[in-house]
């Protein structure tokens, strides 16, 4: 999806699904039976960190009503699907999932639509594939646990829309499938109005959780054994303590990185507007505070920021770069782009790859826009041609490409400590993050490293990735 992985933006499995058609003749859905034993249900995402993290949550709602999670389709009773709409490509391929699932329509299976497709389309989920029986939008998840009452109560379809809630979407249990990152939602919902985007139709207005209920989950996440989280919203750092505490979102990453056990605290998505000294002062004083902002710019030219209605220049924005740059330890910065929004000009797609020179971005994430429904940019004039924009994309990638070549190669000789979450078959062969959030492939005469903080020290780079070795 983007130019790199520094930040795990999970498509999961969207080019497998390619390919996948819709059917044509509506059966009517058979009648399932979800009371009694045997109640399994099987999970599958795709999106944004936000949607894994959701499905964890949508998975603890049913566990705690006594479901089991399966790995297979077939020996599932409900059949969950949580969805992406950030951009068309992946809610068509949504509809042709759904597709395959039909032949399950008459297994006596539950099939079910949840996250930003739900809220978005609505009831014409139902029309488009009657087989489906639950649609639950990404702004209506704290009624899931009814819409499931509901469903094991015999109901034929459910669905749960609600586009008002205040509520945010709170569980007893969250089942956690990362080992080693736990993800923590403090605001959901967003109330800026990019012309381009979605998010804000189908996640709902922004609702921040408030501070003691964001800590209690902490210290419940350090008991359990977690060292790392990250908090997550689509702006964080517009984050609003709704409780009289009234903590700023500096003071709630302080407070976050105090509790007894956890040694890294993570942050996405940061809106440049709301993006102040606080929080890069608090960075440097507290070690904990991960050296990560990612910090999305979207465009290099004013013009097209201000089409985008994205609230800031490209001076302003590269003002807080600079503000980042200035502290005492190194930030690494990432950021998102869109090439090809309607009406950019070759000198707009100069300034954006002009920016990337003065922002010295250590990852980026660039994306052809694609028109979404209900945003005021869908209806656009001087809409740029696909061809274009595939050639501005792969234009932004070599650039940002290059950048990172000789940003990682200056690490060369450098240790940094990494949290190891990954093991290469190959015996002696690890993988792990810094701080920074970069990857960090490395060998080690040890054993049993996963979950482990170690010195590792750089022996080699490429744009992407780190390699090195264990410092003993
Ligand atoms: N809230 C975050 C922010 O303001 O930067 C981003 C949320 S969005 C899930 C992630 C990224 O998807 C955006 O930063 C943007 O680059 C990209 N995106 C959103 N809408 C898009 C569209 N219509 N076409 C292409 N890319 C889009
Ligand atoms: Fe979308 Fe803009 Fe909100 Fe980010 S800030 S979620 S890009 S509307």
């Amino acid at each position: 999806m983007g130019s790199n992985r520094m930040n795990e933006r999970v498509d999961v499995q969207l080019d497998a699904l390619t390919g996948l058609r819709a059917a044509q003749p509506r059966p009517e859905p058979a009648p399932a039976d979800l009371s009694g034993d045997g109640k399994t249900f099987y999970l599958e995402t795709f999106g944004c960190q936000m949607n894994v993290h959701d499905s964890e949550k949508v998975a603890g709602v049913l566990l705690g009503r006594g479901y089991q999670q399966v790995e297979t389709i077939d020996a599932a009773k409900l059949v969950l699907y949580n969805t992406c709409s950030i951009r068309e490509k992946a809610a068509q391929k949504i509809y042709s999932r759904l597709g395959a699932y039909r032949k399950y329509a008459g297994e006596e299976k539950i099939i079910g639509v949840l996250g930003c497709v739900a809220q978005q389309e609505g009831e014409e989920i139902f029309e488009r594939s009657p087989w489906v029986r639950l649609v639950c939008g990404s702004a209506s998840y704290s009624k899931l646990p009814d819409l499931v009452a509901e469903l094991e109560a015999g109901n034929r379809r459910v669905m749960g829309l609600d586009k008002d809630t205040d509520a945010t979407f709170e569980t007893e249990i969250t089942r956690r499938d990362n080992p080693f990152r736990a993800y923590l939602t403090i605001i959901e919902g967003c109330d800026k109005a990019c012309s381009y985007c979605v998010v804000p139709f189908t996640r709902g207005p922004e609702r921040s959780r408030a501070s003691a209920l964001v800590l209690a989950e902490v210290r419940r996440l350090a008991d359990a054994g977690y060292s790392e989280v990250q908090l997550l919203g689509q702006t964080v750092n517009s984050y609003s303590d709704p409780s009289s505490k009234k903590m700023t979102f500096a003071e709630l990453l302080v407070a976050v990185a105090a509790v007894h056990g956890i040694r890294r605290v993570r942050f996405t998505t940061s809106h440049p507007r709301d993006f102040g000294r606080d929080i890069v002062e608090a960075i440097d004083s507290v070690p904990q505070l991960c050296d990560h902002v990612h910090l999305p710019v979207q465009s290099g030219s004013t013009r097209i920021l201000r089409e985008m209605l994205r609230t800031y220049t490209r001076e302003e924005y590269l003002e807080k770069i600079a503000m980042i740059r200035e502290a005492r330890r190194p930030i690494s910065v990432t950021s998102d782009i869109i090439v090809g929004f309607p009406g950019e000009t070759e000198e707009d797609v100069e300034e954006t790859l002009s920016l990337l020179d003065a922002a010295q971005y250590d990852g980026v994430f660039a994306f052809q826009y694609s028109p979404r429904p209900n945003t005021s940019a869908q209806h656009m004039p001087d809409a740029i041609p696909e061809e274009e924009k595939g050639r501005r994309l792969a234009r932004v990638m070599d650039r940002q490409r290059e950048i990172q070549r000789a940003r990682n190669e200056a690490l060369v000789g450098q240790t940094f400590e990494v949290l190891v979450d990954g093991a290469s078959r190959r015996e002696g062969q690890w993988s792990g993050r810094c701080s920074s959030n970069r990857i960090l492939n490395f060998t080690s005469p040890r054993e049993n490293l996963l979950g482990e903080y170690v010195p590792v020290r750089v022996s080699s780079s490429s744009p992407n990735c780190l390699v090195g070795e264990h410092a003993i």
